[in-house]
């Protein structure tokens, strides 16, 4: 596909590539995105934030569904898409990932954790919302007998990490993700609907300070006007064909 060639070249070109994913590099693992012809947006609605910390029964019951669905979740793979972008790390084309999905699935496809920004967090931790410290969500699990749990350092009140419905990002990974999107040389946007605010700033963030702005997407985004590679393709296929262009 010229796109994709394209593409390799400007990788091959600048060697400073940060990708940022969303929830259609992850539909090849079979987790729905939310606003794909499959999504799950109006099924499920997220939770709201407000709700969670003003209501305990409500918190409970996050504590509760996640002892239903975490395992799902958990036990879900990594597909070609997630392998071949750590393989892009791994001959040091692309160098971070900023991601909007919560699955945790770049890490376990052998990205390092330290080159991977969750913008809107991740099932596999907990976040104290008084001291701000992560935790890794396994012992809350397993722990969890009814009892709203409480951060173990500071007894605050604690939540899974990914961002509910009307709160805020957490500062310290947008900045981080922004800094990453002004000194790329190729921003490649992956399954993403570049829909959703304040995330969607990075790539643009990236396009304004001259970097190229590719896309791989199943359908149109809002950012299409604006990019310099648009690659209407599945995801795994597509990063896939660059790792074979880029690694002969
Ligand atoms: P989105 O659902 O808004 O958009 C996904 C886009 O990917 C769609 O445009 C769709 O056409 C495209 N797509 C789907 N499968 C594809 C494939 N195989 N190849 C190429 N393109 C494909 O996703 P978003 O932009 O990430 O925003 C959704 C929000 O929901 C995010 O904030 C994220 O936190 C959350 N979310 C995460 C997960 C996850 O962690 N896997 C899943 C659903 C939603
Ligand atoms: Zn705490």
């Amino acid at each position: 596909m010229a796109a994709l060639d394209r593409l390799a070249e400007a990788l091959f070109e600048r060697r400073s590539g940060i990708a940022f994913t969303g929830a259609g590099i992850s539909t090849e693992s079979g987790i729905p995105d939310y606003r794909g012809p499959n999504g799950r947006w109006k099924r499920m609605p997220p939770p709201e934030f407000r709700s969670f910390l003003t209501d305990p029964e409500r918190r409970l019951n996050h504590w509760r569904r996640r002892q239903e669905r975490y395992p799902e979740m958990a036990a879900k793979q990594p597909n070609a898409g997630h392998y071949a972008l750590a393989k892009l790390q791994q001959l040091g084309y692309i160098q971070e990932i900023v991601t909007q999905n919560i699955d945790g699935l770049h890490q376990k496809a052998g990205s390092d954790p330290a080159t991977v920004i969750e913008l809107h967090g991740s099932v596999h931790q907990v976040r104290c919302l008084d001291c701000g410290r992560l935790f890794d969500a396994e012992p809350f699990d397993r722990e969890f007998d009814g009892e709203e749990p409480r951060c173990p350092v500071c007894g605050g009140m604690v939540k899974e990490s990914t961002i509910s419905f009307g709160q805020s990002l957490v500062a310290d990974d947008l900045r981080a993700a922004l800094t990453l999107a002004r000194g790329a040389g190729v921003m490649l946007v992956v399954g993403s609907s570049l829909a959703v605010n304040p995330a969607a700033k990075v790539p643009r963030e990236a396009a304004r300070s001259g970097a190229i702005l590719s896309i791989i997407n199943n359908e149109p985004t809002p950012l299409d006007d604006i990019a310099d590679i648009l690659a209407h393709a599945p995801a795994g296929a597509a990063l896939t064909y660059l790792v074979d262009a880029l690694n002969p």
